[in-house]
């Protein structure tokens, strides 16, 4: 047997060595990976807890059913928050591609019904399956953690992450009564129930039940992304039109999306704002809750170029203010200001609440390409009567429509 002081030395090597790891990566981090980081961070608190109940059932193999409930239920949804946080992870990082199918379904039912009998069974009947449940409930669980997360993708991906860092938060919850430790108790139970309002909160902002979002897999329909774009008309603006149009506004309306993030193009586009105001123009951000890659990535981004907090509008709010609004300029945001969110049923974003910008007088567009957003769908804004396209990366098109703006 190790002694207590070898114990506590690999304990602190552990932690040493885990803190050097998760520090350096957090610090080499590009902020449009913060996503995937967090995904893959929250499947290593899964994996924690899946270890730390395999390790407690060899400890206490005999233990009563409350006990061993706990257990099991600490294995199966750790197990599951790794398993799905690692799909999560390698689809945000565009290296998994969603696979969807009506059989999958059907299939991911069924395996949680197995599971769910596996542990009524382990924990009422323990000599049935005997220590080689453990290995049974872990491989389901970590198929159904891979399985329930492949199909889900597109819009829809947020909520998942928040919903497997709830699941994480009840695993640790459950090791923290294992071990009879508050904190780890306490810590869990806030990350579960913290993860789990979010998660409501976001289905709410998608205007999507949550049953929907798990068993109603998203981009079954819509047009792919890249599609032709038929006899359709693209208009184009050039810079100098761009800065007069918006110069010559009463009020202009800022949406920004994943490409300002991208650009890191926050700094200039508090430029632009400033140059607005400077000739009497009223300009307004118009926040989408799920705009970028996690949930308030619009507002850290814009705090981060001290953009004044007032100056950010919720999409509820925004929405009614676009009939007043001049000129919308949309800077690298996609999916947030489809229009087919509204008007398509057959649409996968079809529900979703969107920036309505196409309310306002003027629109401008301001993204590298036709390429498609995030949920790798067509967008009819941008062959929208009012709407103007501004082809370029967002940081250098925003810097010389400063510059065109400072001449007018
Ligand atoms: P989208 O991903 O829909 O669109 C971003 C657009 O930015 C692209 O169409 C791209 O077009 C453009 N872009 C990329 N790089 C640049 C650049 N350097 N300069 C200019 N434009 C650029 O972003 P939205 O913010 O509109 O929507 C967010 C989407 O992501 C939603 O579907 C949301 O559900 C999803 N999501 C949100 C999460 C969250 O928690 N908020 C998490 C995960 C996903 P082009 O290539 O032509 O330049």
């Amino acid at each position: 047997m190790a002694s207590a002081s070898a114990i506590l030395a690999g304990l602190y090597l552990a932690v040493g060595a885990g803190t050097v790891v998760g520090w350096m990566t957090a610090m080499r981090v590009k902020m449009t990976a913060m996503p995937q980081m967090v995904s893959l961070f929250n499947g290593m608190g899964g994996a924690c807890a899946a270890i730390i109940s395999i390790v407690e059932y060899h400890s206490h193999p005999d233990g009563d059913a409350m006990y061993l409930l706990v257990v099991f239920l600490g294995l199966i949804i750790g197990s599951i928050s790794f398993s799905g946080s690692m799909v999560a992870f390698g689809k945000l990082d565009e290296k998994i591609k969603d696979f969807s199918a009506k059989w999958l379904t059907i299939f991911n039912l069924l395996l949680l019904g197995v599971i769910i009998c596996v542990l009524v069974v382990a924990v009422s009947s323990p000599a049935i399956f005997g220590p080689s449940v453990l290995w049974i409930l872990l491989l389901l669980s970590l198929l159904y953690g891979v399985l329930f997360v492949m199909p889900i993708g597109g819009a829809d991906m947020p909520v998942v992450i928040s919903l497997l860092n709830s699941l994480t938060g009840m695993a640790a919850a459950f090791g923290g009564f294992l071990y009879h430790n508050q904190v780890m108790l306490t810590g869990g139970i806030l990350v579960g129930s913290a993860g789990t309002i979010l998660t409501v909160l976001m289905c709410k902002a998608m205007n999507r039940s949550l049953l929907n979002v798990i068993i109603g897999s998203f981009g079954g329909g819509g047009t792919a992304a890249g599609a032709a774009t038929g006899d359709q008309v693209v208009k184009e603006i050039n810079l100098t039109d761009a800065a007069i149009l918006c110069a010559y506004a009463s009020k202009v309306c800022i949406v920004p999306g994943y490409g300002l993030a991208v650009a890191q193009a926050q700094h200039i586009c508090h430029d632009l704002e400033k140059q607005l105001e400077n000739k009497g123009v009223e300009v307004y951000y118009a926040i989408h809750p799920v705009a970028g890659r996690m949930p308030g990535h619009m507002n850290v981004l814009l705090a981060e170029a001290d953009v004044p907090y007032p100056k950010l509008v919720e999409m509820e709010d925004a929405n009614g203010m676009m009939n007043s609004t001049d000129v919308v300029i949309v800077v690298g945001a996609n999916d947030v200001v489809n229009p087919s969110a509204k008007d398509d049923p057959g649409s996968p974003i079809y529900g979703m609440p969107v920036i309505e910008v196409w309310d306002a007088k003027n629109i401008i567009v301001m993204k590298r390409s036709m390429r498609s957003g995030y949920a790798g769908i067509e967008n009819p804004l941008f062959f929208h009567s009012k709407t103007k396209m501004l082809f370029g990366d967002a940081k250098e098109t925003l810097q010389k429509l400063v510059g065109e703006v400072k001449m007018t």
